[in-house]
């Protein structure tokens, strides 16, 4: 078997996959090296299983909206390991395509725990290989702080995994994953409160939403503790007592920690072969990706940019391109714009600037916004709402923001993502003829701006 490669990638996740694919297609000798799972986070302990626990745990509220629709529901149960167990086929199945679809593509996989020794030489195991360009794709881990008791508490991982569904359930943290976490575990029947350390979780998105969605999640019965910093962690007769700053204690089954996460950088280099890092621990990368050392490239979680896989997916296409396409790409990546979701309950869609970036970066700004009780909740009493947001340049009319919470959100932003990408104005989307009754036709009916600053 060759050990002589154009390229030799380290990690088989969104991005390193993508990377080797298309970099294989241009014509490059490709060679991928994995350790743990094909098709990385996103697909193992990520943005699939999450996604599909997610619609799992819609169900008993869908269950109590089809009584109001005539439907008599009796005696639905819920059973967590089948639900745990269908998602893991699910997931081995999706495994064996990404093998597959790498086996295609021409790319020769190496199992095993990848190492950059310099020189252009990869280890796995007692194999060397090596390569004209490296390309380390190794994604990043879960960080949990330093604190006493730090071995009680699980991480995301753990999650997709366990035997059994606790009931009482403390989930810290306040970003995506944390609020994700939420809403799931709510939803499948557990008593959920959120721990967050600041006055208000989900820092970065709009103000508005952010508010919007506490409200909404506390009016479903999660409980939202914030301001609340963990002092420590302690295991007594199978349960976890959380001892807070300031001598509060609250008991809880499970304690789920979601506090960020960090690159993934376990020896991976040998003595003397790293790159630069940035200060926060990331690979520091140039606008083609490239690090420090001649020949060797990063992107994805492992880079402090954006850690989505759509992000880790494109950025692979574009160093392809770049090292091996006949056509290289006209400019650097551009990170302007990406749309996102977070899928909480309800779903968060956003793509471009928050009311507060555009207060800070446009001399007028003019804010549009709605509130309404979706259709299809109308026929009964559940109360939960949707919240839709336009920010929008005064001088140029162009939309700079998009944001909405609620029922559908995260699907419903990513059409309009297109729009806004292209530079839509507001013009453009009063121009627009809605689709009726839907709740995505708010969104181009907003006629009164809420706020205008000169
Ligand atoms: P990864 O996908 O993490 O892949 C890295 C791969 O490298 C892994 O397979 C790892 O085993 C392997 N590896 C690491 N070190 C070595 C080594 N030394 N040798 C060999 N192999 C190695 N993003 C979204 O866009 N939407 C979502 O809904 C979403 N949900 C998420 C939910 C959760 C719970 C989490 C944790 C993440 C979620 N993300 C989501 C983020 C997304 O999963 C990541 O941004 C994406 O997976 C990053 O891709 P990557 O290629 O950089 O790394
Ligand atoms: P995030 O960066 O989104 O959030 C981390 C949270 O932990 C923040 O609320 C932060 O607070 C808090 N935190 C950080 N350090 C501490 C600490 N020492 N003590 C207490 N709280 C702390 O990270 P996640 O882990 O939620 O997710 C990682 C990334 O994965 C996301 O940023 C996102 O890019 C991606 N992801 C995307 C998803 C999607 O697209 N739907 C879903 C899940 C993950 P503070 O705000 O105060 O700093």
């Amino acid at each position: 078997m060759t050990t002589e490669f154009d390229l030799v990638v380290i990690g088989a996740g969104s991005g390193g996959v993508r990377a080797a694919r298309m970099a294989a297609s241009h014509g490059a000798s490709v060679a991928i090296i994995e350790e743990r799972f094909f098709g990385g986070t996103c697909v193992n302990v990520g943005c699939v299983p999450k996604k599909l626990f997610s619609y799992g745990s819609h169900f008993p509220q869908e269950f109590a909206l089809a009584e109001d629709y005539g439907y008599t529901v009796k005696g639905w149960e819920f059973d967590w390991p089948t639900l745990r167990d269908n998602k893991s086929r699910e997931i081995s199945r999706l495994n064996g395509i990404y093998q597959r679809i790498l086996n295609q593509a021409g790319v020769t996989i190496f199992e095993g725990h990848g190492q950059v020794l310099g020189g252009g030489k990869v280890s796995v195991g007692e194999t060397v290989l090596t390569a004209r360009h490296i390309l380390v794709a190794v994604g990043g881990k879960p960080f949990v702080p330093d604190l006493p008791g730090r071995e009680h508490v699980r991480i995301s991982d753990d999650l997709f995994y366990l035997d059994t569904l606790p009931k009482r359930v403390a989930v810290v943290g306040g970003g995506y994953i944390a609020t994700e976490f939420a809403g799931i575990l709510h939803g499948l029947g557990c008593q959920v409160t959120q721990v967050y350390r600041g006055a208000l979780f989900l820092r970065g998105f709009d103000q508005d939403i952010r508010e919007f969605i506490a409200e909404q999640m506390k009016e479903q019965g999660v409980t939202l503790k914030f301001n609340a910093d963990v002092a420590s962690v302690e295991a007594i007769n199978g349960e976890k007592h959380v001892n807070y700053q300031g001598g509060e204690q609250a008991v809880f089954d499970e304690v789920f920690y979601a506090t960020g996460r960090i690159p993934k950088l376990d020896d991976l280099f040998a003595e003397g072969a790293a790159p630069a890092m940035t200060e926060g621990g990331a690979i520091k990368v140039d606008d083609g990706f490239a690090t420090s050392v001649e020949g060797l490239y990063a992107l994805g979680d492992v880079i402090d940019r954006v850690q989505l896989t759509p992000v880790a997916l494109a950025e692979g296409m574009w160093l392809a391109a770049q090292l091996y396409g006949e056509h290289k790409p006209e400019a650097a990546m551009d990170y302007h714009n990406i749309a996102t979701a977070v899928f909480s309950h309800p779903n968060i869609g956003t793509v471009g600037l928050t009311e507060e970036q555009a207060l800070a970066r446009v001399p007028a700004v003019r804010v549009y916004k709605s509130a309404f009780r979706p259709m299809r909740y109308t026929l009964g009493d559940k109360q939960e709402r949707s919240l839709i947001k336009l920010i929008v340049d005064d001088a140029t009319d162009k939309v700079l923001g998009l944001h909405m919470a609620g029922e559908d959100s995260a699907e419903i932003t990513q059409g309009f993502a297109v729009a806004i990408k292209m530079g839509a104005t507001k013009a453009d989307f009063d121009a627009t003829v809605g689709i009726h009754p839907t709740a995505a036709e708010e969104l181009v009916t907003l006629r009164q701006a809420v706020l205008v600053t000169a």
